[in-house]
Order: C-alpha cells, then sequence, then structure tokens
C-alpha cells in the first residue's frame, strides 16, 4: 500500500532526527502533500497512529499535521502562473486523467491569459516532511 510505505518513511525520518538533534520528543511532523498525489488522508492518519505506536520513544507522541500542496501550473508562453481551478470547470474524467498523469494537462488546459497549452506544473506533485518539531 502506498499509503503505508509513506507513513512509514515519514516515521523513519523523525526518529532519524530525533537521533541526530537529541531530541527527547517529537511533537509535531508537518507533512506536505502535493493536490496531484491523490493520497488517501484518512488511511495516513490510521496507519500514523500504528506506526507511532511502535516507533522509538522520542515519537510516540507526535502528531502529524498534514497539509496540502495546491496544484500550480506555470505558462511557459506568458510567464502566467495558475490553478486548476482558474481553468474551465474539468469533467470528472478529465480530472482524474490529469491527476494521473500531469503531464496529461495539456491536453484539457490551457493558459487563462493567453489560451497557450505549453504549460509546466510548478507545484502539486511534491511529497515532503516540512518541519519535525519536538523538545530537547
Ligand atoms: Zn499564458
Amino acid at each position: 500500500m502506498h499509503e503505508w510505505a509513506l507513513v512509514d518513511s515519514v516515521v523513519k525520518a523523525a526518529e532519524a532526527v530525533a537521533r541526530e538533534s537529541s531530541l527527547k520528543t517529537v511533537g509535531e511532523i508537518v507533512l506536505v502533500l502535493g493536490e496531484l498525489q491523490s493520497i488517501d488522508r484518512q488511511a495516513v492518519d490510521t496507519i500514523f497512529a500504528e506506526l507511532k505506536a511502535r516507533a522509538a520513544e522520542p515519537v510516540r507522541n507526535a502528531r502529524l499535521v498534514v497539509e496540502s500542496e495546491p496544484t500550480v501550473f506555470k505558462c511557459r508562453a506568458c510567464g502566467k502562473t495558475f490553478a486548476e481551478k482558474d481553468c474551465a470547470a474539468l469533467d470528472p474524467v478529465e480530472k482524474e486523467a490529469v491527476h494521473f498523469l500531469p503531464e496529461a494537462a495539456r491536453v484539457y488546459i490551457k493558459c487563462p491569459a493567453c489560451k497557450s497549452p505549453d504549460f509546466k506544473l510548478e507545484k502539486g506533485r511534491g511529497i515532503y516532511v516540512r518541519e519535525i518539531r519536538g523538545e530537547q
């Protein structure tokens, strides 16, 4: 399961940070998920609760905060940055296609300013731990 591997690596990262920075407790872990990643948030919470119970001592009471990174496109022709919602509404099949393969966005989305289909995905695909906060 996708979510399991993700949460497992987040917990391991927190354990490593706690070890390297000699933290007694890790209070908060901020995980950023790109909108285009289609991660099941509910599963993330459930798995985190399960894995932290078995984690190294400092991580056992950590809180996981999940932030969403919105999708941002940048037009190569005119330089405008725009979001999926700035474009004509996609039907569910088109939306699914874009989420599955962001490159497919070019087929369905055009720059709202100059109508160029030549844009790149700037944000929305990332997954990263933004912050691990703890006490020494
Ligand atoms: Zn443009």
